[in-house]
């Protein structure tokens, strides 16, 4: 027997790894794929199903032209050619989770086909995956096991099953084999499911939110000697669904495979199971190319025929890229790349895209957002966009700051009661009378008192020590709750000593 795994830089010197992705995708249409049957989650057991999406005798299947629609808007995202005419097809098997004992799917003619994305990765090269097909299909109804270890199938001792996801729409997204990634492969991996989850979420076509199921991946991972060019035999690690999860089956899968072949054994072509709480995968089922779905046409729908002015009207609609938003905001802001990573990462483009559009410098939305408006997150342990503060509130901060009416400390102040729900910064300054005190009656009383304190301080000022000012101004601003206009204060006690600035 061989060793489990081989540690990856080991791996990565004897073998290059090939990758190929299938991505599937729920659509967030109302109803099914082809039932009027609603497409809801979390409802209660075998409530949203039809005759149709329970496969009963005589039901005739209707296409949802809103789902066509997405998958011309994903096929046209992803730079595929879009069929004019394409058939649904039958994949015959027979399982529980499918009540028609055949998933209605695409086979020979998929609605997209042959395009491209471009990831960024980490260190800011771009890698391009080439993309084969993209095709509709239908989701499988939810089957748990009862009774057994984990909800697992093995030592269960009945299973229970939901066909409320039984034929909500799907997209299958399937890569072309992915060479020359090398020891990037873990990070292309969750690039790539990070890419597709982003494009069709901004695409608005599904809600993408992986720990539902919405987007997962079926990992296919292969390591072929250094310099060989035959493909290896690839494993096909079933329904990741997290980015996390996706980045270390590979990794995971790499080191195994290594293992494998460096024992002089051969890896087998089968299906996985990838378990977080292990970190490794086990097999599923021996799984050979020729696997016999017993395709065929099916009957009961009729072709999808796709007109040009259709597509570009379609074309028409799609938003921007998000990959090109962000080239396009790096530069109009001028950040540099580690400040744009930073934002990226803390989530808060739109905001900062936001603030600016609404009067704030580049430099000043960033200040905020990453600076004081972060901190409060953190201290808070949410996200920023839960906090209640808006692109209005810190570009009405910033206008209090220039016109005199607070200063930055004051501000952040501020923006901690705009937090806590007391409403905008300047109803919090009103409020709250957190403005700064520039009244000189009830400076001058400060100053007094701060001078009378520190006579020693005021003889350097008179021998013409002038920087020792700072040292008056510490406690007048003590004493006024750091609301005291710096400068102002300043000037006061220059005044009040006659000395010159
Ligand atoms: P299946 O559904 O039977 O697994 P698909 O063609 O839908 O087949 O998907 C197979 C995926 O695996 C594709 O992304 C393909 O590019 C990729 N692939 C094919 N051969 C290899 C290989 N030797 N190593 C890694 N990936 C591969
Ligand atoms: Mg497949």
């Amino acid at each position: 027997m061989s060793q489990d795994v081989l540690s990856f830089e080991e791996a990565l010197e004897r073998f290059d790894p090939v990758l190929g992705f299938e991505v599937h995708v729920e659509l967030n249409t109302r109803t099914k794929m082809f039932d009027a049957a609603p497409n809801v989650f979390g409802d209660e057991p075998n409530t949203n199903t039809t005759p149709v999406s329970l496969g009963l005798p005589g039901v005739l299947p209707v296409v949802n032209g809103k789902a066509v629609e997405s998958a011309i808007k994903l096929g046209l995202a992803l730079n595929c050619s879009i069929a004019e005419k394409c058939h649904f097809a039958r994949k015959n098997y027979f399982y529980p989770d499918t009540p028609k004992n055949f998933q209605t799917s695409q086979f020979d003619e998929p609605i997209a086909y042959e395009g491209y994305l471009d990831l960024e990765l980490e260190d800011g090269t771009e890698f391009r995956v080439e993309i084969e097909r993209a095709h509709m299909e239908e989701d499988a109804g939810k089957l748990t096991h009862m009774g057994g270890d984990a909800g697992r199938i093995q030592n269960a001792q009945y299973s229970l099953v939901d066909y409320n996801r039984a034929g909500v729409p799907l997209i299958e997204i399937v890569t072309k084999p992915i060479e020359g990634a090398g020891e990037r492969a873990p990070e292309l991996a969750r690039a790539y499911v990070a890419a597709i989850r982003e494009i069709v979420k901004n695409l608005g076509i599904s809600d993408a939110r992986m720990e539902r199921g919405n987007v997962r991946c079926d990992a296919n991972v292969s390591l072929m000697p250094k310099g060989a060019t035959e493909f290896g035999t690839r494993s096909e690690t079933k329904n990741v669904n997290s980015l996390r999860a996706v980045e270390r089956t590979v990794r995971y899968e790499i080191q195994r495979h290594a293992a494998v072949l460096s024992a002089g054994e051969k890896v087998t072509q089968e299906t996985r199971f990838w378990h977080e709480d292990t970190r490794s995968t086990t097999a599923g089922r021996p799984k050979s190319d020729a696997d016999d779905y017993r395709y065929f046409p099916e009957p009961d729908l009729v072709p999808v025929v796709t007109t040009a002015e259709w597509i570009e009207e379609i074309r028409a609609t799609l938003p921007e890229p998000p990959a090109e938003r962000r080239k396009r905001l790096k530069a109009d802001w001028g950040y540099s790349d580690e400040e744009f990573r930073d934002v990226v990462n803390a989530g808060v483009l739109d905001q900062i895209e936001q603030t600016i559009a609404a009067g704030a410098t580049a430099a000043v939305a960033r200040k905020w957002w990453m600076g004081e408006i972060a901190r409060l997150a953190k201290q808070r342990e949410v996200e920023i966009a839960e906090l209640p503060v808006t692109p209005a509130h810190v570009v009405e901060l910033d206008g209090l700051i220039s016109e005199g009416k607070i200063n930055d400390k004051l501000a952040k102040k501020v923006l901690g009661f705009v937090v806590e729900g007391e409403g905008t910064p300047a109803e919090v300054v009103e409020a709250r009378g957190l403005a700064v005190v520039s009244d000189d009656g009830a400076l001058s009383t400060a100053v007094d008192d701060a001078m009378a304190q520190m006579p020693d301080v005021v003889e350097k000022i008179k021998g013409g020590k002038v920087q020792a000012v700072g040292a008056l101004i510490g406690p007048v601003m003590k004493a006024t709750r750091g609301q005291a206009d710096a400068g102002r204060v300043r000037q006061i006690i220059l005044e009040k000593l006659g000395v010159q600035g």
